[in-house]
């Protein structure tokens, strides 16, 4: 391992700029009090390009936790802008009866959720950052008492990565430079071919759908009044979510050979595709987007930490869009473990010790767990046409729709607002 610079001895290092990455970068960037934590961001693409791998056309929908998670780190107002709210989630399974509908009103809440764009989100993380970084430049932020140290390593890729007792080294390619950086704590947020796990031989279970995400965006002939659609299909679900501009963005499950068929077809052919299986609820489809792939698969790391190594978002696990929950898990990720680190910088303790980071591992496990269920179970019982489960769930969604206290813990398990809130979905500052 070569020789660290002075300069490259931080606090922390998060492998990955992503939407999970610089998220907790943005998390801590303003810590009150004491000595700044020192921060490295390592991003393998540009971040305010189109190539950029997290920051694409797809979109978000953040449940109404993940708002206060942005909102206490005092991003939400510069997403706000970009985002649609949904009102109103309405469930249906085509070709059987049986309908539920989740309202904003019944839960008390100003929206169930909202909808952004990857890439608006992307962007106001990355103003974030350099907005920080100015901030300690200029030393705007000595007025406020806050102090923020966020170096952004970009392009840049991890090529090593040893620990010991005490720190960890992390040799990346800069520039065809190799530079040393050591730190407290590394973060791997580099997605579910994450390089980190790969050095440290953590292992993982992938458990493939044998389906892909097709995902575009369409304009409807009537107005989406702000309800996101969530439509079973024999085939797989398919859902429709309120965007911007009155369009929708569709996110539907297929086979891979029907989706690259769909992918392939013009765009007049594809749109009267995508009626017939969608319905008339929103008129006739009148304008769709570009099209893109995504496979689709459940994928789980064996540990959540190794050594002075924590694991965030899609590196630590992976699920089926069906219910939208990927990066609002990764949120509560980082939302515990800034919470962690903050609370042992405070007490000027080391926060890449091993009693923290199991924490960590212990606290997420349930909310993980959870999650990983509830994704599984929907894929499994809404993607078949075996007629006696058709039935059950026709049953299932009528049942719902008339047990209000069932329907009622559904909304806030996907409104993310159920388990050990922290500091961050309380509204409180770290
Ligand atoms: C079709 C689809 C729809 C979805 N819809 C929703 C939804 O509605 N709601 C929801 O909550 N979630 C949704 N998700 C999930 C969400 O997109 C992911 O949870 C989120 O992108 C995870 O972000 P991440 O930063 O952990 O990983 P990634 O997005 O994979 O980012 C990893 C980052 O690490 C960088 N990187 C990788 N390797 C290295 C290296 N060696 N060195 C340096 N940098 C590296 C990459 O360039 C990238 O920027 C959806 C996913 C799909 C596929």
């Amino acid at each position: 391992m070569s020789i660290v610079a002075p300069d490259n001895y931080f606090d922390l290092v998060i492998i990955g700029g992503g939407l999970a990455g610089a998220s907790l970068a943005c998390a801590l960037r303003y810590v009150v009090v004491g000595t700044p934590l020192k921060i490295a961001v390592v991003e393998a693409y540009e971040l305010n390009t189109d190539s950029q791998p997290s920051y694409d056309d797809r979109t978000v929908a953040l449940s109404y936790g993940s708002r206060c998670i942005f909102e206490s780190m005092g991003l939400w107002s510069s997403l706000a802008p970009a985002a649609e709210a949904i009102n109103t989630i309405h469930i249906s399974d085509r070709g059987h009866f049986g309908v539920t509908r989740l309202t904003r009103e019944q839960e008390g809440v100003e929206a169930l959720g909202y909808v952004l764009e990857n890439r608006a989100i992307g962007q106001q993380l990355y103003a974030a950052i350099k907005q920080a970084q100015d901030d300690v430049n200029n030393e705007t932020s000595a007025d406020t008492g806050t102090v923020s140290n966020i170096s952004l390593f970009c392009p840049a890729s991890l090529t090593s990565l040893t620990q010991d007792e005490n720190q960890v080294f992390v040799e990346i390619r800069l520039n065809n430079n190799q530079q040393t950086l050591s730190a407290k704590l590394l973060v791997a947020a580099d997605g579910n071919n994450s390089r980190v796990m790969q050095l440290m031989a953590i292992g993982s279970s992938r458990q493939s759908y044998d389906q892909v995400a097709l995902i575009t965006n369409v304009t409807p002939g009537r107005k989406h009044n702000n309800v996101a659609y969530e439509r079973f299909t024999d085939s797989g679900p398919l859902a429709f979510l309120p965007m911007q501009q009155n369009r929708c963005s569709v996110v539907w499950t297929l086979n891979p050979e029907v989706a690259d068929y769909l992918y392939a077809i013009d765009e007049a052919d594809f749109l009267a595709q995508l009626q017939q299986r969608f319905g008339y609820r929103l008129g006739k489809l009148e304008k769709v987007g570009a099209r893109h792939i995504y496979p689709l698969f459940l994928q789980s790391a064996s540990q959540m930490v190794h050594g002075r190594v924590a694991l965030i978002g899609n590196a630590a696990h992976s699920v089926h869009p069906v219910a939208g929950q990927g990066f609002n898990l990764a949120l509560r990720d980082i939302a515990l473990l800034s919470e962690l680190i903050v609370n042992a910088h405070k007490s000027t303790d080391d926060i890449g010790q091993q009693a923290m980071l199991l924490e960590y591992a212990r606290q997420r496990e349930q909310d993980i767990q959870r999650v990983y269920r509830f994704t599984d179970t929907l894929v499994k019982t809404f993607s078949n046409a075996i007629p006696p489960l058709a039935h059950m769930r026709s049953l299932g969604l009528l049942l719902l729709d008339i047990l209000p206290d069932i329907k009622h813990q559904l909304a806030r398990q996907s409104m993310g607002l159920t388990g050990r809130l922290t500091r961050l979905n309380r509204g409180l500052r770290l």
